[in-house]
């Protein structure tokens, strides 16, 4: 019997752990332009999708990040018809987004075309809904070059990029935050895929820190997801009207049934209302930047 082969999640090496999974089956790797990509599939966590040795998706628990990631902005919005996903290349995000009926039209930036190629492929859960749909617009171009460019206004940007390495690493700066700032409309809020606080501080406080330069509102929410090892994974929040993070539940609850009361298996109006509760050493990393 062969002997099993088993993938490690690099990204913490330099705090000297791995996660490292039992592979029942590879069922797709590729050095692309721009990252290795390799699908797996586990017997637990389902399909697992890594991009230069760190967990992006997998089919078990990818409804938690998805659902924090799109609900919360857009239902804190109140009236969110223009969304800019940048990077989200797997489609996951796409397909929550386009299930609110208010919004007019979903862009999303993607820079490496073959994640986006095969995913359409491998996670048609998320990519036939949403290329079905004539709301969406795929741009395949850098993040940061499209939202220093576009003449477009976004109510909504999410930024469910890879982590603050390789083509990602531009999606932390300060530049591009900036640049976000420029592409939003008025009463616009932006969200990111801010790290793992417990192992991976700097970046939420990086961000947050820039953050504070350009908005009135900044900070970040949080949720547990267990491929994304290490408790809480915060998603950053910044607006100018501050009022957008303090929506009540109630409100939110109302605006959710507006919508339509589409199925959910994490996010639910009061679990809105909580992720935005941080925890003290959270708030602490976020408040460090304050001095
Ligand atoms: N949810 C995952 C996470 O939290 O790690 C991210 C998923 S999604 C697959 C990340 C996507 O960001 C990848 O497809 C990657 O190609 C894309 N990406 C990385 N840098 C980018 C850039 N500068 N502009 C646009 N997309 C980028």
């Amino acid at each position: 019997m062969a002997e099993k082969r088993w993938i490690s999640e690099t990204l913490f090496d330099d705090l000297g752990f791995r996660m490292t999974y039992a592979v029942e089956r590879v069922l797709y790797e590729m050095q692309t332009e721009h990252q290795h990509l390799v699908l797996f599939e586990h017997k637990h966590f389902g399909k697992m999708l890594m991009l230069d040795g760190a967990t992006q998706v997998t089919t078990r628990d990818e409804f938690i990040y998805h659902e924090m990631m799109t609900h919360v902005p857009i239902l804190a919005h109140g009236n969110a018809r223009e969304v800019l996903i940048v990077g989200g290349g797997d489609c996951g995000i796409a397909e929550e987004v386009l299930k609110h009926k208010s919004v007019a039209r979903l862009t999303q930036v993607e820079i490496d075309a073959s994640v986006l190629e095969f995913s359409k492929e491998h996670f048609p859960e998320f990519t036939t809904p949403v290329f079905a749909d004539a709301r969406f617009e795929s741009v395949i171009a850098d993040g940061m070059k499209y939202v220093a460019e576009t003449d477009r206004r976004f109510d909504v940007i999410i930024v469910d990029s890879t982590d603050p390495q390789g083509p990602g690493g531009v999606l932390f700066t300060y530049e591009f935050y900036a640049a976000c700032k420029r592409c939003m409309a008025k009463g616009g809020v932006i969200v990111t895929q801010n790290g793992v606080p417990f192992f991976q501080p700097d970046e939420l406080v990086s961000s947050v820190g820039h953050f504070r330069k350009l908005y009135a509102d900044a900070g970040c929410y949080v949720a547990a997801i267990p491929t994304y090892v290490g408790g809480h994974m915060a998603m950053g929040w910044a607006a100018d009207d501050t009022k957008l993070r303090q929506t009540p539940a109630e409100t939110i609850a109302e605006r959710y049934r507006a919508a339509g009361a589409f199925a959910t298996r994490y996010w639910t109006p009061d679990v809105h209302k909580a992720a935005f509760a941080l925890p003290r050493f959270i708030a602490d990393v976020i408040a460090g930047d304050r001095a």
